[in-house]
């Protein structure tokens, strides 16, 4: 075992960012916390657990509305409206069936655009990383404090925008959850994103994929919640970590069900000028991070816009699991947030108490940090005709700062893959062998994001220990290689084999939702 600490706090926020704490719940205790969590109240669609599945035959038969499109995206989050903007420029017809009631106006969470996911980005539409870039904050700089057992403080700062800037092409970007939602859906026409459709269940048939469709915000009281039925040539599953799609396609979970991985994360989003001088430079990310008892890492990052990114975690499942205001359960403005975290920073490091001490309560989201197993295959059966894309395919640990990103190459991936089959039909949607594009999406995607996955799930877990069995050299590489660096600068074969023995579930205080 390599004590890697500072290296995993460098990756971190030279490539990576994000944070998470560690508890000790039940996953019985996590999944009644997350089916009960209104739809309203969570961030990046990861607090969201399909409600219990009703039962088909009395769906089908109480169906109100039918309607047909070619291609069905279900899931309006970022690797839906991708996918929906790449398959429009083709000039491909589809259709975004999302659950909530209207996309996001705010969120307390922050994105890191990486070099990866702006290439993805760029294909499918060649505007998106410029937009991107003025709708959020290059990150030109990092600031580390290392705060030792003793209370005494290092600060290391690297100028990290020029350094990506010349290896990668692009620096990071920081921008809240809402904005990329926004901004995506800003570039889809009118009546593609359809809102308050929540997929139940589907059959993938010889010829077409049947979605069945529930609108949980509209009731009736006659007929209950407006039921429709979706017929598509094919389905692409965008619908996040606890994809509906995803549970139908492994019925018993079969080693399959999604992973709670001990930690849970307080964030905001907060204007700069509400919170004390200096907490970052501009245009910085500034993290911090306690090695004594508790360990716990904090994150005071430029959001641009003038606003700021905060973030709070503590590395150990008991004492995340005492200072959780929700029994674990996490939630938006627990009352006494602010109280329990402050003295934990306060002993440590007064800046981010003093921070903590300025954030409106109302304003602080508590989540439970969750992700999954690579799935053993992302096409349904029998006939292939519905895929999985983004987190629903590959969720995983936020700790690399790569679901989103991972989720963008996914859907260049798939949008690449139905593009050339239908260009392939001489353009004519009658003749595309859309399982054929999907086997091709599979084959081409699947093992890159499988490692960065596994990667994530083990970076993440040794958060909770500062404990990698990685040398350092070989985490720099792997890096290199997920942002799209020199393919030559592979890890090498015994780097991936310990990744690929790594068991997220035998690491203390993870365990599966059921
Ligand atoms: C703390 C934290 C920090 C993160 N930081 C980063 C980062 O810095 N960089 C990065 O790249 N990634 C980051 N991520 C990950 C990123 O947010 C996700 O990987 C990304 O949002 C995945 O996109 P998606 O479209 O697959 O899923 P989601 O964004 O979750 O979207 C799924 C959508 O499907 C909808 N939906 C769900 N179920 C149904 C249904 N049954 N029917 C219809 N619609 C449904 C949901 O309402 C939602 O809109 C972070 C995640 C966390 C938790």
């Amino acid at each position: 075992m390599i004590r890697v600490i500072a290296l995993i706090i460098i990756q971190a926020l030279l490539h990576l960012t994000t944070t998470a704490t560690t508890t000790a719940f039940t996953f019985t205790t996590l999944s009644s916390t997350m089916s009960t969590t209104p739809v309203e109240d969570t961030e990046w669609g990861l607090a969201q657990i399909p409600s219990q599945l009703p039962n088909d035959r009395n769906l089908v038969e109480e169906e109100q509305e039918e309607e047909a499109v070619e291609v069905a995206i279900i899931g309006g989050g970022l690797a839906g409206l991708a996918m929906a903007i790449g398959l429009t420029r083709a000039n491909i017809p589809c259709k975004v069936f999302e659950r909530a009631p209207q996309l996001r106006s705010n969120s307390q969470g922050i994105l890191a655009l990486q070099p990866n996911g702006m290439r993805a980005l760029e294909n499918i539409h060649p505007d998106l990383p410029d937009m991107i870039v003025q709708a959020g904050c290059e990150r030109e700089e990092l600031v580390i404090t290392t705060i030792q057992a003793d209370g005494s403080q290092q600060d290391t700062i690297k100028k990290t925008g020029l350094e990506i800037m010349q290896k990668y092409g692009r620096k990071k970007v920081g921008l809240t959850w809402h904005k990329m939602q926004q901004l995506l859906a800003s570039l889809l026409p009118d009546g593609v994103v359809v809102t308050s459709r929540s997929l139940v269940s589907f059959q993938d048939n010889e010829h077409e994929v049947i979605l069945h469709l529930v609108d949980n915000h509209h009731h009736s009281t006659t007929n209950g919640p407006k039921r429709t039925r979706v017929r598509a040539k094919v389905a692409l599953a965008c619908d996040g970590v606890f994809s509906a799609a995803r549970r139908q396609m492994f019925p018993d979970n079969n080693n399959d069900a999604p992973l709670y991985f001990g930690q849970l994360n307080w964030a905001t989003v907060i204007d700069t000028d509400k919170l004390p001088p200096n907490v970052h430079p501009p245009s910085a990310v500034h993290y911090f991070v306690h090695e004594g008892q508790p360990r716990w890492m904090s994150m005071l990052n430029d959001g641009g816009s003038g606003q700021t990114f905060w973030q709070f975690r503590v590395a150990d499942p008991e004492m995340a699991l005492s200072l959780s205001r929700n029994k674990g359960r996490g939630g938006l403005g627990l009352p006494g947030v602010k109280e329990t975290l402050i003295p934990v920073a306060q002993s440590s490091c007064p800046l981010v108490a003093e921070a903590i001490a300025c954030i409106p309560e109302n304003q602080i989201f508590e989540r439970s940090i969750v992700g999954r197993r690579p799935a053993a295959t992302w096409l349904s059966q029998p006939h292939g005709r519905l895929a999985l894309v983004g987190d629903s395919a590959h969720g995983m640990h936020p700790n690399i700062a790569q679901g989103a990103n991972s989720s963008f190459e996914s859907a260049a991936a798939a949008v690449t893959a139905m593009a050339e089959e239908y260009q392939k039909s001489g353009n004519n949607l009658q003749e595309v062998d859309w399982p054929a594009a999907l086997r091709t999406y599979q084959e081409r995607r699947k093992p890159k994001a499988d490692k960065v996955q596994r990667w994530a799930n083990m970076m993440g877990c040794s958060q909770a220990t500062g404990l990698v069995d990685v040398p350092k050299e070989e985490m720099a590489k792997m890096m290199d290689w997920i942002l799209g660096g020199d393919p030559e600068n592979h890890p090498s074969q015994e780097t991936m084999d310990i990744i690929f023995a790594f068991d997220p579930s035998s690491h203390p205080g993870v365990s599966e939702i059921l």
